[in-house]
């Protein structure tokens, strides 16, 4: 059932996204083979700093970079982003309206560069950050794209990373792959896909040992005590460094 919340001009807007849903599937389809074909007999070192993502004033991520890939070329994104009750339905990237064009087609292009082939351990960038998010918009597709993450962190062991993800089966299969262990220089952060419930991080470990902390969003309705948010997150960095909490809570935006 709607709520008047939902009926603010950008549900609206997404609404009319959802419509057309299986058209914009078939489209994002050409797009990225389109895309893969015309820009992967281009690669250069120079042509991955176009990835990154700095974060501007006002951003929760203000001071940081992450990178990033295409909510709109996600199937998982988008299949999950037409379910009320999951995180995704409120999902402010998953709304073509909501992300201006440049922002869009980085995201796009680094879909294309980064689920389509594993990248040369040669040509992955060093980068001089402290501190850097994987997937600000998006989410993982395939093992090709967790395998391009691992080593991109393999690359930087100076750098702390956070990776957040509703997919870890692709980081079990990329490790497993790999033939390796979580590199200590990631926290790995499982994005709770509904909303006021909680992942169980014990459970999860089970299958997926490799899962550092839970991030779940709840309804302003809830009693939970939130512990994220109040701070930009370079002056929290709770999910970038081992310990601390480990079931990090924040308020529906
Ligand atoms: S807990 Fe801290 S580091 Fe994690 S998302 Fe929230 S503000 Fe950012």
């Amino acid at each position: 059932m709607l709520t008047s919340y939902s009926m603010k001009k950008a549900d609206r807007n997404y609404l009319k996204f959802l419509e057309k849903k299986d058209q914009i599937i078939n489209e994002v389809k050409d797009i990225l083979s389109n895309l893969a074909s015309d820009l992967l007999s281009k690669f250069s070192t120079e042509k991955y700093i176009a990835m990154f993502t700095r974060h501007n004033d006002g951003d929760k991520l203000e001071g940081l970079r992450s990178m990033s890939t295409s909510p709109l070329l996600n199937r998982l994104c988008i299949e999950r982003s037409s379910i009320p009750g999951l995180v995704c339905h409120h999902c402010y990237s998953v709304n073509y309206n909501n992300l201006r064009k440049s922002l869009r087609e980085k995201l796009e292009r680094n879909t294309a560069i980064l689920t389509t082939e594993i990248i040369d351990y040669d040509l992955i960038p060093t980068i001089i950050d402290r501190y850097f998010r994987i997937e600000s918009f998006g989410d993982l597709q395939n093992v090709i794209q967790a395998i391009n993450y691992l080593n991109f962190i393999l690359k930087n062991p100076e750098t702390m990373f956070a990776w957040w993800t509703k997919n870890p089966q692709y980081i079990k299969q990329a490790l497993q792959q790999m033939n390796i262990e979580k590199p200590q220089n990631v926290q790995i952060v499982f994005s709770s896909p509904c909303i006021n419930k909680p992942a169980d991080i014990a459970i999860l470990k089970k299958v997926f040992p490799f899962i550092d902390k839970t991030f779940t969003v709840y309804d302003k309705q809830t009693t939970e005590t939130i512990n994220c948010g109040k701070l930009h997150c370079i002056n929290c960095l709770n999910c970038y460094k081992p310990g601390g909490v480990t079931e990090v809570k924040e308020l529906l935006k």
